[in-house]
């Protein structure tokens, strides 16, 4: 046989490849999932971007399948919208058990199709099971408020009801939470779903449509339609029957959306770029910093909307925090993602193209380059971990979202002059800032122009917060009570009481 039909022979069966690796076979899917398991006639390759080696292949739809997932969706939305709280929190729950028990499966599937390093992808189905809980939870909550009628003889009434359709459109770097996010809340709320997720992640969420059909989703509730992006997601953004659309991706793709959506008026979600200032202050600690400013650019490879982009360090600590942020930054260790490395490939080629550019360009304005620097032999797809520093404000990667292993440090001098620099983005979804001072944490929290602000600590995020960004990172919150709120509609009613 020959040897690129054979890695696909391969790649197509289960007993092979990453199906030998999974305790449950029956979770590497690779049909659509439209009220049931739907083929294609043409396959979508999915490939391994330690190694670029066919994972499997998977089917790619398009408008007539997107068209009958809001059919299923449709037809399952009156049954599914006045279920009893307890039913729909019941289901969501048994999902988030299944996801529990295939943790490591799930983890596998991940990280064979999108890279990261399996502890990180463990994690992050962790967050993504997380989601199912917390609104498993919130769907049991009383859902009418009432108020003291203003009018004479009326009796007044607020209720919440679930919009109807939601499209949910998620991107390759968070395969499996970007998911759960938007669907367990879109559930809870009585909304039945239709996802597209990234091309090159699908298997993900192929995983999880098989453990929703196990955990006894009514069929149509939720369905995966993986395939042509522009010919899936066009249909739904014309479908008057879908009444809402969670986006998570680029900023370019999400202003896309936005144009598309106000034909129909649509309920609109947007998660979009963003480009996190990291603040060091002189009264910061830090070794604290150090270890933090690790985690906030290299986590997800660097290809996490939330990763700091430019870091701003006080004169102070500037010199002692480059030498030992280099140290750190060249200690890391790259690998594919099964080798549970601190570092995995990159997406794709283009993903490379841009650290280099980045790097080229501050380089040119008279960054320095203390380790790192360009591509790692370990296949097509790595890229050295690298700090620059002394990068000027002109600099592309000073703007532009990096996505990827590059970090980029400058100094400042005062506290006016870096809020303003940090501020001074078209983005606005995380800011990091390090200090002691508490009358400095109040001042500086109150005027960075970003949705989430991280004080001392990198982690923030998880079901019970808001996330989500200002300016053009997003438009409205997930997770929480306000994760609920696109997919639910106010009605108001009125009622004479003789
Ligand atoms: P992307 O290119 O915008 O893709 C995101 C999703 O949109 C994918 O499902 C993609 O499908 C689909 N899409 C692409 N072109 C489309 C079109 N013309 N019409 C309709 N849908 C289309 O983003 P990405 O490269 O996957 O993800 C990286 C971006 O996501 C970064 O900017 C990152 O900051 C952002 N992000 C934001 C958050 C947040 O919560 N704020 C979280 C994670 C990532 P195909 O893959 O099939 O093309």
């Amino acid at each position: 046989m020959h040897a690129a039909t054979k890695r696909k022979h391969e790649a197509r069966s289960p007993e092979n490849g990453l199906g030998a690796r999974l305790a449950d076979k029956a979770l590497l899917r690779r049909a659509g999932y439209i009220g049931g398991w739907r083929e294609g006639a043409a396959q979508l390759d999915v490939t391994d971007p330690a190694t670029g080696a066919l994972v499997a292949q998977v089917a790619r739809l398009g408008a007539a399948e997107a068209r009958a997932a809001v059919d299923t969706a449709q037809a399952a939305f009156p049954d599914w919208a006045v279920a009893l709280p307890q039913h729909r929190a019941a289901a969501l729950r048994r999902w988030f058990e299944l996801m529990r028990a295939h943790r490591e499966d799930l983890a596998l599937i991940m990280v064979a199709e999108q890279g990261k390093p399996l502890s990180e992808a463990r994690g992050e189905i962790d967050y993504a099971a997380s989601f199912l809980e917390f609104y498993a939870e919130e769907a049991r909550r009383p859902n009418i408020e009432s108020v003291t009628s203003h009018l004479p003889d009326a009796e007044v009434e607020i209720w919440r009801e679930p919009v109807g359709v939601a499209a949910l459109v998620t991107p390759w770097n968070f395969p499996s939470a970007m998911i759960t996010r938007k669907a367990a809340a879109a559930l809870a709320a009585g909304c039945t779903c239709v996802v597209h997720p990234a091309a090159q992640t699908p298997l993900s969420a192929l995983a999880l449509a098989e453990l929703a059909h196990r955990a006894g989703l009514p069929e149509g509730v939720f369905n995966v339609v993986p395939g042509e992006a522009p010919e899936i997601v066009g249909a739904w953004m014309e479908d008057t029957r879908v009444r809402a659309l969670s986006f998570t991706g680029s900023t370019e793709i999400g202003r896309l959306l936005y144009r598309q959506g106000a034909d129909t008026v649509k309920r609109l979600v947007l998660e979009l770029g963003g480009h996190a200032p990291f603040i060091v202050f002189d009264d910061a600690d830090l070794d604290q910093a150090v270890d933090e400013a690790v985690k906030a650019k290299f986590a997800t490879s660097g290809q996490d909307c939330l990763a700091a982009n430019r870091f701003y360090i006080q004169r102070g600590h500037y010199d002692a925090f480059c030498e030992k942020f280099a140290a750190r930054v060249a200690a890391l260790r790259l690998g594919p993602g099964m080798e549970d490395p601190d570092i995995g490939p990159l997406m794709n080629e283009a993903a490379l193209a841009k650290q280099e550019a980045h790097v080229a360009d501050a380089m040119a304005l008279g960054a320095r380059c203390l380790t790192g620097g360009g591509r790692a032999a370990l296949g097509p797809l790595f890229y050295k971990p690298t700090l620059l520093v002394d990068v000027p404000d002109t600099a592309a990667i000073m703007r532009e979202e990096t996505f990827g292993p590059v970090a980029a440090v400058t100094p400042f001098e005062h506290e006016e002059e870096v809020i303003a620099r940090a501020n001074a983005t078209e983005y606005g979804l995380v800011a990091y800032l390090h200090t002691l001072d508490p009358r400095r944490i109040y001042r500086a929290t109150r005027a960075l122009q970003f949705g989430m602000v991280a004080v001392n600590r990198t982690k923030v995020t998880g079901a019970p917060i808001p996330f989500g960004g200002m300016k053009q990172s997003g438009i409205g919150r997930e997770g929480a009570r306000w994760g609920l709120e696109a997919f639910t509609e106010i009605k108001y009613v009125c009622r004479d009481w003789h």
